[in-house]
């Protein structure tokens, strides 16, 4: 029984060099779950599995830093094969798939589009997946998983004010946004790494990690800031590649 997750980019607002934008591949005993799909994702993912094992897509809101690959997987589904691939599902908001409708109506196409909202559950290989609302500024999904008495809790992007507890309660693995530190922001509907780690420690995490990292600034500091507020937490930074297992 393995739940495992692969930072497939942990840049925050926009890619850097050494940074996709927002996206995680999700495995769960050999199924496979792409959740958000920031610049650079695409490419990232294929360096770890082929495109036509993926079973399922979530995308936590319509901000081009959580989107923007989607498209490369609308074209490999209806043209990198002889045949286009049978359509997957594609969780998301509603106000996500009217705004990527209004952008191209191939996605439709592609994958089975199933609109959620706070307190929806899915099924997905066998996991239970419930959505939490995120207080951001376009309507936001954080992502509960749970499988085998296991849980992985992703924020997406989160202001404080969200129903990040319930999100995060007892979770095992936290993915959680830290866009900014101290010094340089306060920026609406997002993070302090300080706020993500007291978020966490509150909700009983056992692992938090930090990721939607700010571009430019020194990450070492959001990790410093974050052990500061939550002395005894086990807290890391993301990175393009890291490989998380939830089971242990
Ligand atoms: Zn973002
Ligand atoms: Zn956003």
């Amino acid at each position: 029984m393995a739940l495992v997750v692969t930072v497939l980019g942990s840049s925050g607002v926009f890619a850097t060099v050494d940074r996709a934008s927002s996206g995680y591949l999700v495995d769960i005993d050999g199924h496979a779950l792409w959740m958000d799909a920031g610049a650079g994702t695409w490419r990232n993912l294929l360096t770890h599995i082929d495109y036509p094992e993926l079973e399922g897509i979530i995308l936590s809101h319509r901000h081009p830093d959580h989107t923007s690959d989607i498209w490369q997987g609308v074209h490999a589904f209806k043209y990198g094969k002889t045949d286009p691939l049978p359509p997957i599902p594609l969780w998301t908001t509603s106000e996500a798939l009217s705004a990527l409708n209004a952008f191209a109506v191939d996605i439709g196409e592609a994958f089975e589009l199933r609109p959620v909202k706070a307190g929806d559950v899915v099924s997905f290989a066998g996991a239970e997946i419930t959505f939490f609302e995120m207080k951001h500024v376009p309507g936001t999904v954080g992502v509960r998983i749970e499988y085998a008495g296991k849980v992985l809790a992703y924020s997406a992007d989160a202001g404080p004010d969200g129903d990040l507890a319930g999100l995060a309660a007892d979770a095992d693995v936290f993915i959680c946004e830290a866009t900014y530190q101290r010094e340089g922001g306060d920026w609406e509907g997002h993070l302090s790494a300080a706020q993500a780690a007291r978020i966490a420690m509150d909700a009983g995490v056992k692992r938090l990690v930090l990721t939607h990292l700010p571009p430019g600034r020194d990450h070492g500091r959001s990790l410093d800031e974050a052990q500061a507020a939550c002395e005894g937490l086990q807290v890391e930074l993301a990175y393009d590649g890291l490989r998380l297992e939830v089971d242990r």
